[in-house]
């Protein structure tokens, strides 16, 4: 995709409105538990910074609905910002109008603003027109820095876009190149792993990953649908019986693209579950009637281990088992440190995303070692279901008024 990024303008001296993803995981007391996304900015800022530019930045936070609602208010922020960017950051009580405008007259060159929730009002998830000619009002250029939020059109990450001179910041643009070379322009051969519950949240992303991928290994609870519906016993496992037509079309979609659909080998299978539940191994298409699968086995592991060696690729969402209870893990965090090693020696581009991911490659220590790692949710599903994100076609969308 062509598109400008946040180098080929010039942004010294300019207001520039930075749409950033500041959605941070609070606990309780609203102290911010994970900086993340915070620091994953921080190359932006640095370089508005550095370049002179009055940077006002575009965040939601939660849904408010359209409404102006406390417990949503971004007020709480700058100091937690300026401990993990090193700049003071000012804050206005409204994204548009008075308080925006004064805010953005205050700023020096170099200086940056935080401004309140954009989803205090409807227009942003509206994407309405006149919202975003309000918001366009404070600033001279759009920088647009939340993949994570480019899957909606609204007007902090649409609208403006087509108001004001628009490019991607420096997080966006790495997001996009690792995205890019792992899906529109791989080095083969592609292993695409697709894990997590259920068959019916990733059907698209199964149909574009057959015809995207060489390898598409199933794991977690959707393998379990796939087994069923090549007339497997599955016992008490999760399984959406109701998809097993799906998943035979799925199949044979992926025959005729020439992708190898790799079911696992072996299950972990439980009688109770829980945290150390007493489990055993066996087959996968030899699971006990009184048992369920809550991960895959090392045989699937092993196998796996080995395939990884002649591949050049590998994109995974999605865990293996039920990642969130000791032993379950096994699978999904045996898997990760084999991709993990091979990624570190170069010999695999390593990109991974989607919520429950990310927490399962944490789990297994090893998400340093992946190539990249997007935190974008829904984001990251619609692109890996080959669908147009609006918030990045409309990086493209600004025209010069002739
Ligand atoms: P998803 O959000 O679709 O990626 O699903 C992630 C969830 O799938 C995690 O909470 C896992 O616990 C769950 N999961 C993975 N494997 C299994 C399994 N074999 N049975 C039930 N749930 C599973």
């Amino acid at each position: 995709m062509n598109f400008k990024t946040i180098r080929n303008l010039d942004v010294s001296g300019k207001t520039v409105l930075l749409r950033a993803d500041l959605n941070v995981p609070t606990d309780e007391n609203g102290a911010v538990t994970d900086t993340t996304r915070i620091d994953r900015i921080k190359p932006t800022i640095d370089y508005l910074v550095e370049h002179g530019a009055k940077t006002l930045i575009l965040a939601h936070f939660g849904r408010p609905k359209g409404e102006r609602k406390d417990e949503f208010s971004l007020s709480f922020l700058p100091p937690v910002l300026k401990e993990q960017w090193g700049v003071d950051v000012a804050f206005a009580g409204d994204c548009i109008g008075a308080a925006a405008q004064s805010l953005a007259d205050d700023l020096a060159p170099g200086q940056v603003g935080l401004l309140e929730n954009v989803r205090f009002h409807k227009g942003e998830t509206d994407n309405d027109a006149a919202f975003a000619r309000d918001l366009a009002k404070a600033g001279d250029i759009f920088i647009n820095d939340a993949f994570s939020a480019a899957h909606r059109a609204h007007a902090t990450t649409e609208g403006l876009a087509h108001l004001l001179p628009t490019a991607a910041g420096l997080l966006m643009e790495a997001e996009l190149d690792a995205l890019n070379a792992a899906l529109e322009n791989p080095r083969q051969p592609v292993m695409a792993i697709v894990g997590g519950a259920k068959i019916s949240t990733k059907l698209e992303v199964l149909h574009n990953l057959v015809k995207k991928a060489d390898m598409l290994v199933l794991g977690g609870g959707m393998a379990t649908t796939f087994l069923y519906a090549q007339g497997h016993e599955v016992g008490l496992s999760l399984c959406e019986k109701n998809m097993a037509d799906e998943a035979r079309a799925i199949m044979e979609e992926a025959e005729s693209a020439n992708c190898e659909i790799i079911l696992p080998a072996d299950r972990v299978v439980v009688k109770e579950f829980g945290k150390n539940a007493p489990h055993d191994v066996c087959g996968s298409d030899a699971i006990p009637a009184d048992r369920e699968a809550v991960d895959v086995g090392p045989e699937t592991v092993r196998q796996l281990s080995e395939r990884l060696k002649d591949c050049k690729t590998v994109l995974w969402n999605g865990p293996l088992g039920v990642f969130e209870v000791e032993p379950f893990d096994k699978g999904t965090n045996d898997l990760a440190k084999a991709v993990a090693e091979l990624s570190s020696h170069g010999q695999l581009v390593s990109v991974a995303g989607g919520g429950d991911t990310v927490a399962a490659l944490e789990n297994a220590g090893v998400a340093d070692d992946f190539t990249y790692i997007s935190t974008a949710g829904g984001a990251f599903l619609e692109w890996l279901e080959g669908k147009a994100l609006p918030g990045v076609a409309a990086l493209t969308a600004y025209r010069e008024a002739a």
